[in-house]
């Protein structure tokens, strides 16, 4: 239906989760009294001296290296000059031609299939220091402005994409995968309502004409505040620059015109047209003086590499060859983190059935979770305990239905699966008790043998329902089988 392809790169700034600025000894805690936490260095004040945090490079590196970049051995630092009020030193501390890694890839995949996997490559991702925050009439209902600089100097990477994503959705899959990838690293904590992971998304579409293809001028898309929010965004964008092309048909060949920044606003789901910055093509970058280049040994990145541990897609993966589960199921568990994972584990293979743990994790034990708002590792109810009751259903002690229950006692009393089937009652039934009660049941109801001798299949449920009156421990699959059986001989 669509005559064109959508083309999104996207920029990720990401805040390391580091105790300290890139460059100063400030604390980089979040959420403080504005300004308390400033230096010299980090305001810029003449003479103050810079003096790179170790730290934040490791995280860096371990970050570039899960992200398949290639790292070159000398890197350096560059200013890259503007005027704001948020940036007292007058330009920021980045990097330029010789990032600290360039050329990796990520490889996506939509859980639900609606795209095909894919890798995206990636740029570049490189270290650079953060400005401060302008807080426009929000101060206490202020009518003015004001600025706190303890964010000024918090070390950021910005992980830039080649323009490979080809929709919205893909979009939100990629801004997934990568904040699942930092969260296993612990190189952040990706808090996107703190700041802590900022995305700007460049979008433009190539329209097929009868003149072969037309490319829309590019837009950068900023003040996304969600990853829904981007994929909308997106989506909105892609129509926006449609409709407008629709209306002005820029001819194969023209210029097709700059580079624009538009905002996200959330209220209206709609972009707006932000003011120009003020020549923002020319920050004026060059190498900082106060600055030295950093020296990245191939020994240290191999060392970076042997102690990455186990990454997302990896576990995945393993997860669906050790335990026969589906990609989609290992995508559940694997975006609940590490902890969910090791339980997962754990019950699948003392339960021995991996498909019937990944369906209790994935409804029961992920639901209590959310509503008392618990993580795994405060849940009352180990995996060793949980297995227990996963192998009563298998052997028939309990059926699922009840299992259920018996799931809700052990959560809210602590007791194990036998204790507190034997408080309620459960057991399993005798085989030939069963029978005699089926038996019973058909002789007691002849319009319903007939009707099941008819194929109205459906004749049965009514037998369940007496049959679970009579006695709670029936198992209605068990008995429905059986039920349809002895019909059939009567
Ligand atoms: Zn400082
Ligand atoms: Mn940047």
């Amino acid at each position: 239906m669509t005559d064109y392809q959508i083309i999104i790169g996207l920029e990720v700034h990401v805040q390391l989760q580091t105790k300290t600025k890139l460059f100063c000894r400030c604390s980089t805690k979040f959420g403080q009294p504005p300004n308390t936490q400033t230096c010299p260095v980090c305001i810029g004040l003449p003479g103050a001296l810079p003096v790179m945090n170790r730290e934040a490079f490791r995280l860096a590196l371990k970050t570039a290296v899960a992200l398949n970049l290639e790292i070159p051995e000398f890197t350096k630092w560059d200013r890259k000059n503007y005027f704001y009020p948020d940036l007292p030193k007058g330009y920021q501390i980045s990097q330029f031609d010789l990032p600290m890694s360039q050329n990796g890839w990520l490889a996506i995949a939509d859980p639900k299939d609606e795209f095909e996997p894919k890798t995206i490559r990636l740029t570049r991702a490189h270290l650079e220091d953060d400005a401060g925050k302008s807080m426009h009439d929000e101060a206490a209902g202020k009518a003015d402005s004001r600025i706190d600089l303890n964010r000024t100097g918090t070390p950021l990477l910005e992980i830039v994409s080649e323009p490979d994503i080809r929709s919205p959705r893909e979009a939100k899959a990629y801004l997934n995968e990568l904040k699942l990838l930092l969260t296993y690293l612990g190189v952040s904590d990706c808090n996107m309502q703190e700041g802590s992971l900022r995305v700007d998304g460049n979008i433009n579409l190539h329209i097929d004409t009868s003149d072969g293809k037309v490319a829309t001028p590019i837009v950068e898309v900023k003040n996304m505040n969600s990853f829904r929010a981007v994929e909308r965004a997106m989506a909105y964008e892609a129509t926006r620059q449609y409709e407008v092309w629709q209306e002005h048909k820029i001819k194969l060949g023209d210029p097709g015109g700059h580079k624009t920044t538009r905002g996200w606003d959330d209220q209206k789901q709609v972009t707006l047209k932000q003011r120009e910055k003020e020549e923002s093509a020319d920050y004026r970058y060059f190498p900082d003086p106060d600055l030295l280049p950093v020296i990245v040994k191939p020994a240290e990145v191999e060392e970076v590499r042997k102690n990455l541990g186990e990454l997302p897609a990896q576990i995945r993966e393993r997860l669906e060859t050790a335990y026969g589960i589906d990609p989609y199921d290992s995508d559940v568990i694997v975006n609940q983190g590490r902890d969910v994972v090791s339980y997962y584990e754990e019950l699948a293979k003392s339960s021995g059935d991996g498909r019937r743990a990944s369906n209790w994790i994935q409804q029961d034990v992920l639901r209590t979770l959310n509503e008392n708002e618990m993580s795994i590792t405060a849940f009352s109810i180990s995996a060793a305990s949980l297995s227990e009751l996963l192998k009563a259903i298998d052997s028939g002690d309990v059926d699922n239905t009840r299992a259920k229950d018996v799931f809700a006692e052990m959560f809210s009393t602590g007791k194990s699966a036998y204790e507190v089937m034997t408080a309620l009652g459960i057991e399993k039934v005798d085989a030939s008790a069963i029978e005699a009660l089926c038996r019973e049941l058909l002789e007691a109801n002849p319009q319903v043998v007939e009707d099941l001798k008819a194929g109205k299949m459906k004749a049965v449920g009514a037998l369940i329902g007496q049959a679970k009156k009579r006695n709670p421990n029936v198992n209605p699959g068990q008995f429905k089988d059986l039920c349809l059986k002895l019909a059939e001989e009567m």
